[in-house]
């Protein structure tokens, strides 16, 4: 049994819900991906003779859902793979994106025995609103008896907008291409943390990989679209504007935390009943975002602007596109931070030890 949750969901939201993003306009639809079922009908797993499913496929990617769904992510994957190779190794790993809240058990294992290593369900934006607004009209109605259809419906559509639910185009697409990448570097860097997940107990449970949360959700980070890196680059420039650097983790804590609302997280899925095994995929209301800001006056979508601006920083001074894939291995041997910092820093351009690199950070960003 395995278990993972899909946190970025929570960032984005946590994201919309402070009120620091709009977003609107059409899909930016990429060439689409150039194979039609026809066309390499017995490459294909099975699932994909389902009439109620379509599926669209790359060389290294396959989008499954309903048709009229699937086309809208046509090229996500090769996009985000592209990113995630410019300061990490080509995963070149057979992925798929699968618009559906749940894949059965018998569905991943024919994906895997069709070399589809890499698998992200998604509840897609039409399908969350639809589900969103339902739940909310069963609310409405018990809550307003009196009411006709047509109030009930304008009262419905009043509160979908107030929760905040409207994750839009652009952001959808960057928080796909983070989920991937999340599991692309596990897959490169920590490969035993996918299958060991017996474990019964939930709090021992963990984020990710056996990897430093830091540098898992770094390669997120970084394999984000202009869209979202846009957005953590903007919160990073107020918190710098605003002189408030303790906005962002020490680097002493930073190396070393645990994503910081990994824990709530978990928690709020055990209360809702939502923790399942394999992957889980979370989607809050805005408010449900807010409650989740992580302890000690931190919050989290700084934990997300933290590393796209720390990895701004490293590349930066390093001058080296790949040091965070060179950390990565090096971390993977059971290195600390510390200790790389101490053999490599210098030929990196950078301290040898963190209180020094923390200097050299804040300055970094005081600078702009
Ligand atoms: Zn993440």
């Amino acid at each position: 049994m395995s278990i993972r949750i899909n946190m970025m969901a929570v960032s984005v939201l946590a994201l919309l819900g402070a009120g620091c993003a709009t977003q609107s306009g059409t899909p930016a639809l990429q060439s689409p991906a150039p194979v039609s079922k026809a066309q390499s009908a017995t490459a294909l797993p099975t699932i994909c003779n389902q009439t109620v499913l379509a599926c669209l496929t790359g060389e290294y990617s396959l989008i499954i859902g309903p048709s009229g769904q699937v086309e809208t992510y046509a090229g996500l994957i090769e996009e985000a793979e592209k990113r995630y190779a410019k300061t990490f190794k080509a995963p070149r790993t057979k992925s798929v994106l699968f618009l559906s809240s749940t894949v059965s058990q018998d569905d991943r294992q024919i994906l895997k025995d069709s070399g589809y290593e890499v698998l992200l369900p998604w509840v897609s934006g039409i399908a969350r609103q639809a589900m969103a607004r339902d739940a909310i009209r069963v609310q409405i109605k018990s809550r307003n008896s009196d009411a006709n259809d047509a109030e009930i419906e304008t009262m419905t559509e009043a509160m979908l907008q107030r929760a905040g639910l409207g994750l839009g185009v652009n952001a959808e697409r960057g928080a796909i291409a983070h989920e991937f990448a999340h599991m692309w570097f596990i897959k490169n860097n920590w490969p035993q943390s996918e299958d060991e997940s017996e474990d019964e107990d939930q709090d021992a449970r963990q984020y990710g990989s056996a990897g430093p949360d830091w540098l898992d959700e770094m390669a997120a980070v970084l394999s984000e679209n202009d869209f979202l890196t846009a957005q953590r680059r903007e919160a990073t420039k107020e918190i710098v504007d605003k002189g408030n650097l303790e906005a962002f983790w020490p680097l002493e804590t930073y190396f070393t935390m645990e994503h910081p609302i990994f824990k709530q997280a978990l928690a709020m899925l055990k209360a809702r009943g939502d923790l399942k095994d394999g992957m889980n995929v979370v989607m809050l209301t805005a408010d449900e975002a807010r409650g989740l800001d992580p302890e000690g006056g931190r919050k989290s979508p700084h934990f997300y602007a933290q590393s796209r601006a720390f990895a701004d920083f490293m590349i930066e001074t390093s001058k080296t596109p790949f040091v965070f894939d060179r950390i990565a291995h090096a971390l993977g041997t059971g290195m600390t931070m510390e200790a790389w910092l101490s053999e490599n820093g210098q030929e990196y351009g950078l301290k040898t030890n963190v209180p020094d690199l923390q200097k050299q950070w804040e300055l970094w960003l005081v600078k702009g």
